[in-house]
């Protein structure tokens, strides 16, 4: 399928596996910063040791900067920018990432495996609550609905285009904790129409993948987009 293509390409830190199509990136991939010119650095920037022949500049490749081979001495997968290995970074980006990594690793695997809710929307043409498998497109870039019946239709809410996002909670539990029953997305439709989406979490057997699915989307906001204005309260 070309549309969802990919291709290997080498910068200048490592290969990278990327969409074939710019237009086709994940949301949740990032560009690689541009290195501080080498002339520009003569001690590295956590240790002040000074840079010659024996310690050489290394540049970490999530934030650009220069540090001495000791204080940019860990490698971790990058997937955020797309990076087949593990690339160097500095000590504080390798806590960001990891973080991230987490997101790659667990959470994204949670959305696009979806969960059932029951789905309140006034853009499938009533205010009927149905029950619908919510789950994130392979391409990572819109949330898909499909309805367990078929007389609802409702078109992808595109993940770049989702500016709201809450948490609904009632009431607490025995410890004092918000419970969760749901979230509400407010997004812009491709015809430009503000859209709001009530997801209700079921009760019984499918409230847990549906929870889980629920802190995979606040993750979507926290972690993975630098540029958005998602909120969650
Ligand atoms: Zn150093
Ligand atoms: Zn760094």
């Amino acid at each position: 399928m070309a549309s969802s293509g990919k291709k290997l390409v080498r910068s200048k830190s490592g290969l990278k596996m990327v969409a074939s199509n710019q237009t086709k990136n994940s949301p949740f991939c990032t560009v690689e910063p541009p290195w501080i010119p080498d002339n520009q650095c003569k001690c590295c920037i956590v240790c002040q040791k000074k840079f010659d022949i024996v310690h050489r500049r290394h540049h970490c490749r999530r934030c650009g900067r220069v540090f001495c081979s000791s204080c940019c001495n860990g490698k971790m997968a990058l997937p955020r920018m797309c990076f087949i290995d593990p690339v160097r970074q500095c000590d504080t980006c390798l806590q960001v990432t990891a973080r991230e990594n987490e997101f790659f690793d667990k959470h994204l695997k949670i959305l696009m495996t979806g969960a059932q809710f029951a789905l309140t929307s006034s853009a499938t043409g009533s205010e009927t609550t149905s029950m619908c498998l919510c789950k994130l497109a392979p391409d990572n870039r819109a949330l898909k609905f499909e309805f367990c019946t078929d007389n609802v239709v409702l078109e992808p809410a595109v993940i770049e285009k989702i500016h709201t996002l809450n948490v609904i909670t009632s009431g607490c539990d025995p410890q004092g904790n918000q419970v969760a029953t749901g979230v509400e997305l407010l997004y812009t439709d491709d015809s430009r129409e503000e859209q709001l989406v009530q997801l209700t979490a079921p009760e019984g057997a499918l409230r847990r993948q549906a929870i889980m699915w629920m802190v995979a989307l606040q993750r979507v906001s926290d972690t993975a987009l630098n540029s958005q204005s998602l909120t969650s309260t």
